[in-house]
């Protein structure tokens, strides 16, 4: 048995494993990763990092569908399982932000829509909301929250390094979208990636409700 089968059958790994999947059935729960999309990992050790499979419906999501990669992107264990064609997001993430534990990925309209609708500007700005206090390293609603829009890819080679390009002008991002796609958050542990999500969710939305007049 090798070392990430060992990793595989340990109670660390099931612990990350079992978290991650009632995470990922809480974001299906609110709308944000519908129909198989998004995915979520979680760092086990420096090598080797805990990533969602491919095609999991995340409503329905267990620890059997977590599986381990390495920092490059390849499927350690269990060998038979395929990753997620954007895995070479999340290693290019935590290659840049070594404080990053936890790396969520989702879908909702309302990032969707923002992230198409402000592709021109390269980004989208909050300014004034008590919840930008939500997001890790940030003490005050009177700074400007910027989160970078980036075009969308299907070669992820290549848009791995539009990622790396992005963390050396935005080093500071507490996220960024991908127009038309979704959103990548990050956390210094899996509960704080989460609480990421949900304080990007809640001012998406009211941007949204700003941009309608509400
Ligand atoms: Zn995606």
């Amino acid at each position: 048995m090798n070392t990430s089968d060992q990793i595989l059958r340990s109670p660390q790994f099931t612990k990350i494993a079992g978290e991650m999947a009632a995470v990922g059935r809480f974001l299906a729960d609110r709308g944000w990763s519908p129909a198989t999309s998004s995915n979520y990992s979680t760092k086990i050790d420096p090598d080797h990092i805990a990533l969602t499979r491919t095609g999991v419906d995340k409503f329905k999501m267990t620890s059997e569908d977590v599986i381990i990669v390495n920092r490059s992107g390849e499927v350690l264990a269990p060998r038979e399982q395929r990753a997620s064609a954007e895995t070479l997001i999340h290693t290019t993430i935590y290659n840049h932000v070594p404080t990053a534990e936890a790396i969520l990925h989702t879908h909702s309209p309302e990032n969707t829509r923002l992230s198409l609708h402000f592709l021109n500007h390269g980004e989208v700005i909050f300014e004034g909301y008590e919840m930008q206090k939500g997001l890790e390293g940030n003490s005050t609603h009177e700074q400007k929250v910027h989160v970078p829009i980036v075009p969308n890819a299907q070669d992820m080679q290549a848009f791995s390094l539009v990622v790396e390009d992005l963390f050396r002008k935005s080093p500071k991002m507490h996220g960024f979208l991908i127009a038309g796609h979704g959103l990548y958050t990050w956390g210094s542990s899996l509960k704080l990636a989460q609480r990421q999500v949900e304080t990007f969710e809640f001012l998406f939305r009211c941007l949204t409700l700003e941009m309608a007049g509400v």
